[in-house]
Parts: structure tokens; C-alpha cells; sequence
């Protein structure tokens, strides 16, 4: 049986501007979010996309 090897990837995506990167892992893509917020005030979050 070969192992499920699965590429997870992150979509970190601006609610208020254009700004929107995709990421291979979940803290990567968290931390983009969290400057952008922090950064800009916006509203941004990151989703797992398969
Ligand atoms: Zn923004």
C-alpha cells in the first residue's frame, strides 16, 4: 500500500484588498495573515485548500 502523500496547501486571502498568497503549511500561512492584520487592519484569515 503506498502512503498517502497528500500536498496541503494554505490559502491566505485579503477580505479588504487583493492581497493573497498560497502556502504548504498552515503556520507559513498564519503568520502571513497575522502581519497583513496587523499591518493593514484588514480582515484576512487562511483556509486549507486540497
Ligand atoms: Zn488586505
Amino acid at each position: 500500500m503506498a502512503p498517502q502523500k497528500r500536498s496541503r496547501l494554505y490559502h491566505a486571502v485579503c477580505r479588504e484588498c487583493s492581497v493573497e498568497r498560497v502556502f504548504d503549511s498552515a503556520d507559513a500561512a498564519d503568520a502571513f495573515v497575522t502581519r497583513h492584520v496587523e499591518e493593514t487592519e484588514h480582515t484576512a484569515l487562511a483556509e486549507r485548500v486540497d
